[in-house]
């Protein structure tokens, strides 16, 4: 099928004040290119810091990249008309971590949900509010939390709350950033098979982020690894988790924990050292600081992100030669 959303060799550079007078270049995203299928769910993840925030938030023309381009329904989005954009406005929604910090404390809930329907001049008031109760319903919640405020929900109540008011003004696409991980390991089954039934009800495609491999095991369809700033792996979530090829989606199956959803960070991408910063990124391979294959070539050369299987696709040195084995390349 055609792509819903087209990201192409999207970057985000910043200008940080630095020492010298023209500051230092960050790029916290660069060169990043994915499609996403109608009713898909692509699960995007790596470290904190890495850029998947930035992706998403591009993703939802929350933010403008420095370079690259965004199609949606094979339509231009980078330089979209007002009535396009206010389309767009409608067509694709970003849930937030926390949905707390994006929900005006002053407000009670009915009217949080009733907003998105006002800003793009939906119905009349009446059906405003049964659009709203049905909402609520549907999220798991009644009619009664309408007249709540968002400070005496809990935080997985809060999170229904978010997914609603995304959901409210009909969008086709989510993009969903961490939308767990501030939740108890309880209440996060809870949230994620609620989004498994809106998206089978809805045909909804999906942009999952986050850092915990558990979940993004549950959650997707394919799977993008992110690794400061640029895509290095790609792949159907079976196949990847199954076979990882790149160094670095190893070590991140390698250290989700066994006991569950509750440990964030592992022993074993602890033990592969620090994540240098954006500012300064290592010559050539930005992996190669920590990679335990890394070899003379990957400490001068930046690899491509290159097909290695249908619909597999690494940026590494060790699979840029076709037959050869991965010990050879790392030992040569
Ligand atoms: Fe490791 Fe080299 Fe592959 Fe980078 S290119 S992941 S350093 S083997
Ligand atoms: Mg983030």
């Amino acid at each position: 099928p055609e792509p819903l959303v087209e990201l192409d060799r999207l970057s985000m550079h910043y200008r940080v004040q630095g020492g010298d007078r023209s500051g230092r270049l960050l790029k916290a995203v660069d060169g990043f290119s994915l499609s996403i299928s109608p009713g898909e769910t692509v699960g995007l993840v790596g470290e904190s810091g890495c850029g998947k925030s930035t992706v998403g938030q591009i993703a939802a023309r929350l933010l403008e990249p420095t370079g690259g381009r965004l199609r949606y329904n094979g339509a231009e989005m980078t330089n979209a008309s007002s009535s396009e954009r206010r389309t767009l406005r409608k067509q694709i929604q970003y849930v937030f971590q926390d949905p707390y910090s994006s929900l005006n404390p002053s407000f009670r809930i009915g009217r949080l949900l009733e907003e998105p329907l006002r800003f793009n001049r939906l119905d009349g008031k009446e059906e405003r509010k049964r659009r709203v109760h049905a909402m609520l319903e549907r999220v798991g919640l009644d009619a009664s939390y309408a007249r709540r405020y968002p400070h005496e929900l809990s935080g997985g109540q809060r999170q229904r709350i978010g997914i609603a008011r995304a959901l409210m003004v009909d969008p086709a696409f989510l993009v969903l950033d961490e939308p767990v991980s501030a939740l108890d390991v309880s209440v996060q089954a809870q949230i994620l098979n609620l989004l498994k039934e809106l998206q089978a009800e809805r045909g909804l495609t999906y942009l999952f982020i986050s850092h915990d491999m558990n979940v993004i095991h549950y959650m997707s369809d394919r799977v993008a690894v992110m690794y400061l700033g640029e895509l290095v792996e790609l792949a159907d979530v079976d196949a990847l988790f199954d076979g990882p090829k790149h160094p670095y989606t190893q070590a991140l199956i390698s250290a989700i924990p066994a006991s569950g959803w509750r440990e964030r960070r592992s022993a074993s991408i602890q033990a592969l050292g620090e994540l240098p910063s954006a500012l300064s990124l290592p010559p050539g391979c930005r992996f190669q600081t920590r990679c335990p294959f890394a070899h003379d070539r990957c400490r001068r050369e930046a690899p491509a992100l290159a097909e290695i299987g249908q619909g597999h696709a690494a940026a590494c040195h060790l699979y840029e030669t076709p037959g050869e084995s991965t010990l050879q390349a790392a030992n040569r």
